[in-house]
């Protein structure tokens, strides 16, 4: 039987177990790539491992979460940041040179590697035929200690894409089709691989597109083959010699196919508040929209401000809506710029910002209160834009223009008829990409080769190893799809806290109940309680971390995002399954207790747990890990484990 190009590329790099789907395996990881709000711990982590440097091929720190320095702590982060990819041997990107999977993909990706990030859309680079999957932080400093990274076995699902885009149809819309169709949980478990003529139809970047929100569907990761396409975009990034030809066998067996026909695509547009809340353009049309963002790592490149900016070309855009262009990279400004399209956008009454996550995350252009925002995103979770009562509809640039043309949400193919001169844009790659390469700093350019740790700067937290019992409050109970920014916002003002988790504890989960860190204080821990998809979103340790720092030994939830579960063994907190039933009978503030004595369970492989509640009822609850994953569990966290496993080398 034929492989699919995951098989392959994870054969090649398996150490450990058996592709079968479920099973945990362990993979060598030739690349990692950390940003700024995860990068100070993955380097603080690291440090505790008292390792000299990396051992993965290339490592890269990248500064595009927090780049606004509103006091010392952004800057001392990233002075930190410099000083470790300096001292370790990791490429540094500055402040401003872009978002980490923008220039990762700009720079490094290269087909058939692995690719491990500390950021949720860490698969970007899936589109150049690299296998690229987001991890916790720990993870991060593991795998560039040289530790093989853990998974389970993804099923391996088909996509496979027949047909072209029809004018005004972008990538964004194939992946917004599929997020209404298979929704944020049709992915998890998953590896989606994209196949067909319609996969050999679309360019990198489209297909960058489609695998960066391939997050959003849940999967583990996304990816496309290569071909002459992709030869020819690293051709243009000068980096043709990292070609590698690689494609499924032809009698390759998948665990699903799912066949997308691109000629039936049309302009589509998710509704607030969730990605998969997904519309035809039409359906919503005639909304009045206040702002307008083109940017962001999803739809970010040249080749995506490009199409706004042809059909802003000698316009303007209405008065009542503001539109901003926030570049995924420094290159694809720069060549901007260079071309002029830049001039153009701001003689049609765009606003520029910096290369860096900005809006996305409510740093910056946070929308006025009661207003609607287009925004060419990935995500448009309730109160990521920086206020909670926003209304954030994710669209193509083609879309969002529209949009800030007219004033009000517009199908682009009813606007160009009224126009009557505006002509679809389509997709266009610069000849060359020939952005400079000043603000990449590599190991052989490192200016520290010490660390430079600031006030804020405190050290990576050690739990304590797993105890007999587990009894306390259920402290909070949640409901579904509770994601990481409702456990540790990434907002500015608190996020500047991520390498003081003392500080930053005092944030957790203060979106759902801003009374819940001074409880789970002052009753020295206790239990949390969720519906389905806990912890969806981002790969952030310090969802997991912070909620360790406070003392919380499990949570018992319907079911778990996988990254957020990951993250949950990692820091020592016992993730147990429950029922519906179970779910809806415990309510907040009742007496938990963990009959079954954990750590000898832990070991013992057990995976049912006996919990009482109020000293009154019992249910069962059910532990999924893997013989590595109660490993950890019981000595305390990942970090304790490894630096012991380290210790006995
Ligand atoms: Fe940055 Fe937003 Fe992309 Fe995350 S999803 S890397 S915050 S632009």
């Amino acid at each position: 039987m034929g492989q699919t190009l995951t098989e392959k590329i994870l054969d090649d790099h398996l150490v450990e177990g058996e592709l079968e789907p479920g099973e945990e395996i362990g993979i060598e990881i030739d690349q990692v790539l950390t940003q700024d709000t995860t990068g100070t711990m993955v380097w603080l982590q690291f440090e505790a491992l008292e390792l000299d440097e990396i051992q993965t091929e290339l490592a890269a720190q990248y500064c595009d979460h927090q780049t606004y320095q509103f006091d010392f702590k952004n800057t001392d982060d990233h002075r930190f940041l410099r000083s470790a990819a300096g001292t370790y041997g990791a490429h540094f990107s500055r402040p401003g040179n872009g978002i980490c999977h923008n220039v990762h993909k700009e720079n490094f990706a290269a087909p058939g590697k692995t690719l491990l990030g500390s950021d949720s859309h860490t698969p970007t680079p899936g589109g150049l035929g690299e296998l690229a999957i987001g991890a916790g932080g720990l993870d991060i400093s593991v795998a560039m200690g040289g530790g093989a990274y853990y998974v389970e076995m993804p099923e391996v699902v088909n996509i496979r894409l027949e047909g072209e885009l029809p004018e005004w149809a972008t990538a964004k819309d194939v992946i917004l089709h599929l997020l209404r169709e298979l929704s944020v949980k049709g992915g998890v478990g998953k590896v989606f691989e994209y196949t067909g003529p319609g996969a050999d139809s679309l360019t990198v970047p489209e297909r960058t597109t489609i695998t960066n929100m391939g997050t959003e569907l849940g999967a583990t990761s996304s990816i496309f083959g290569t071909d002459e396409k992709t030869k020819d975009y690293l051709a243009r990034q000068d980096r043709e010699d990292e070609y590698v030809e690689l494609s499924p066998d032809e009698d390759a067996e998948y665990a699903d196919q799912i066949t997308v026909d691109l000629s039936d695509l049309e302009p589509l547009i998710a509704k607030p508040s969730m990605p998969d809340n997904v519309v035809p353009v039409s359906e919503v049309a005639g909304e009045s929209v206040d702002q307008v963002i083109v940017g962001s790592c999803t739809n970010g490149g040249y080749e995506d401000i490009l199409p706004a900016a042809k059909m802003l070309e000698d316009r303007e855009i209405n008065k009542k809506t503001e539109m901003i262009v926030a570049p995924g990279s420094k290159q694809a400004s720069e060549i901007l710029a260079r071309q002029g399209w830049t001039a153009e956008m701001m003689a049609a009454g765009v606003n520029f910002s910096e290369a860096t996550c900005g809006a996305c995350i409510g740093i910056g252009h946070v929308p006025a209160s009661d207003s609607v925002s287009l925004r060419t995103f990935n995500r448009n979770f309730e109160g990521r834009s920086g206020i909670e009562d926003d209304s954030v509809y994710l669209c193509s640039p083609e879309v969002a223009a529209a949009a800030a043309l007219k004033g009000e949400i517009v199908d682009p193919r009813d606007l160009a008829d009224e126009l009557g001169d505006m002509e679809a844009p389509g997709i266009e790659l610069p000849d060359q990409y020939d952005g400079s390469k000043a603000d990449l700093i590599s190991p052989d350019e490192a200016v520290d080769d010490e660390l430079i740790k600031g006030p804020n700067i405190g050290n990576a937290p050690i739990g304590e190893p797993l105890g007999a019992g587990i009894h306390g409050e259920a402290l909070l109970k949640m409901e579904d799809n509770i994601t990481t920014d409702h456990i540790i916002p990434a907002t500015s003002d608190i996020l500047k806290f991520r390498s003081n988790i003392e500080k930053l504890s005092e944030f957790t989960l203060s979106r759902v109940d801003d009374t819940f860190a001074q409880r789970a204080m002052d009753s020295d821990g206790g239990v949390l309680v969720a519906g389905e998809n806990y912890g969806q979103g981002s790969s952030r340790e310090h969802a997991a971390m912070c909620p360790q720092f406070l003392g919380i030994d499990a949570v018992l939830a319907q079911s778990f995002a996988r990254i957020h579960k990951a993250n949950l063994f990692n820091f020592g907190i016992l993730p147990l399954a429950i029922d519906e039933e179970t779910y809806e009978k415990i309510e907040q503030g009742d007496d938990i207790e963990v009959v079954t004595d954990v750590s000898e369970a832990v070991d013992a492989g057990e995976t049912e747990f006996t919990v009482r509640v109020n000293d009154d009822w019992e249910a069962t609850a059910t532990l999924n890990a893997s013989e590595r994953e109660r490993r950890i569990l019981s000595a305390g966290g990942k970090l304790r484990l490894t630096k012991e496993q380290y210790a006995d080398e």
